[in-house]
């Protein structure tokens, strides 16, 4: 197979994989991949290969279609091809939750001398790096790269890349519950779809409308939640978007539990954890154990609360999700405290705090905690953040965490 037709061919593979057509277009790219020794070709076709994997949530094979991708790139000798595998292999780290392989697959990207058209992937790498520090807790790195990706966005006009980045924002400010920010940045993602997606993908739809679900529902505003949440559901669906499934099942089932209706919460989580484990999304996994756990402690269940924590525990510490392993402890804290075990109550109430100190999860200005209920932050252009209220009462110059001088108040 010559280089034109490797062309028509991968062409060919895109418009199956677009009319929804998906294992034809697979096996059309594969063929390539027999037939054809066109190097740039076999990239592309890679290329394809991985996108379409990760849309699927088949993370492993993913992950093996972007290693081969890098060695494809290393006989054409091009910076910029290297760059765009590196990528590849950072956001497959990202979504099997390897965050720490992510950042430094990231930082090699960062580090690489590619021609303008490289550097144009620079947002995209910051995007995943942002995704990989918040995978592990680490929020003041996660919200420096947001911010830089959205700059990268802005300069290179990329309305795709600010809708990703908005979602990421929303998830963000989810954990560290600022519940106003949590929905502004995903409503801002489905503006962009409204006003630039009409070619897009679908899929930034539906991305945008489930992050609104998670903030409303987190905001109290369950009949909202639900609705933004089985239109997401629809398109995941339509799409056999499996990852967007599992994540729009969990929401369901927390919708549920927040109704109180735990009967009809639980079945939703057992379906989540099934495509979470099927998926490898082992941060989703710990996310539906934590739903489950807090079924169990209003059921006044408390043995088979401490079960299930266990084990996402064990997770949790694999992953290195500190907000997860805090959330654990305080659970456990609750149920040991009613059960009058002071000796096991101690031991969860020192590893809480040695979570928050690890998260950083206190404002630098009251010193009071960031995280624990709803309240409004801001960041300052460093990207260390604080209650607002606190920021709006200080007097002094200058960051109260890394001095830096800048206060006014920063992009994101
Ligand atoms: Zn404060
Ligand atoms: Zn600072």
């Amino acid at each position: 197979m010559g280089q034109d037709q490797a062309k028509q061919q991968i062409e060919k593979g895109l418009q199956l994989y677009q009319s929804n057509q998906t294992e034809k277009a697979l096996q059309v790219w594969m063929r390539i991949l027999d037939k054809s020794s066109d190097l740039v070709g076999r990239f592309r076709v890679l290329g394809c290969l991985v996108t379409a994997h990760s849309e699927m949530g088949r993370y492993k094979d993913m992950l093996k279609f972007a290693v081969v991708q890098i060695d494809t790139a290393r006989e054409l000798e091009d910076a910029d091809y290297l760059m765009e595998s590196y990528l590849n292999l950072a956001r497959s780290n990202e979504k099997l939750c390897e965050f720490q392989k992510t950042i430094s697959y990231c930082k090699t990207c960062l580090n690489m001398q590619g021609t303008r058209v490289g550097q144009q992937l620079n947002g995209q790498v910051s995007l995943s790096m942002g995704n990989a520090f918040l995978g592990l807790s680490l929020f003041q790195k996660a919200l420096e790269s947001f911010e830089k990706a959205l700059r990268y966005a802005h300069n290179n006009d990329d309305k795709m890349l600010e809708c990703r980045v908005c979602c990421s924002l929303g998830s963000f400010y989810s954990q560290v519950k600022d519940y106003e920010k949590a929905l502004f940045f995903p409503c801002k993602a489905a503006e962009l779809v409204n006003d630039y997606g009409k070619g897009w993908s679908l899929k930034y739809r539906a991305m945008s409308q489930y992050h609104m679900a998670v903030a409303y529902r987190k905001l109290g505003h369950l009949g909202d939640s639900m609705e933004c949440c089985e239109e997401s559901m629809k398109i995941a669906l339509q799409h056999g978007d499996r990852p967007l499934q599992a994540l729009c099942l969990l929401c369901f089932a927390d919708i549920h539990r927040s109704r109180r209706d735990l009967e009809t919460a639980f079945p939703r989580y057992d379906s989540a954890m099934s495509i979470m484990t099927e998926i490898g999304n082992r941060l989703g996994q710990v996310q539906v154990l934590l739903g489950v756990a807090k079924c169990w402690v209003t059921k006044k269940e408390p043995e088979k609360a401490l079960d299930v924590i266990e084990k996402a525990q064990d997770l949790a510490e694999g992953l290195g999700n500190k907000l997860s392993l805090l959330k654990l402890h305080c659970l456990s804290e609750g149920i040991y405290r009613s059960k009058g075990q002071q000796r096991e109550l101690r031991a969860h109430v020192v590893r809480f705090h040695e979570c928050v100190e690890e998260t950083e999860l206190y404002c630098g200005l009251c010193g009071e905690s960031i995280g624990e209920r709803n309240n409004r932050l801001q960041a300052l252009p460093c990207s260390h953040f604080f209650h607002l209220r606190c920021l709006q009462n200080n007097g002094t110059r200058s960051c109260p965490n890394c001095r830096r001088s800048s206060m006014k108040p920063g992009f994101v």
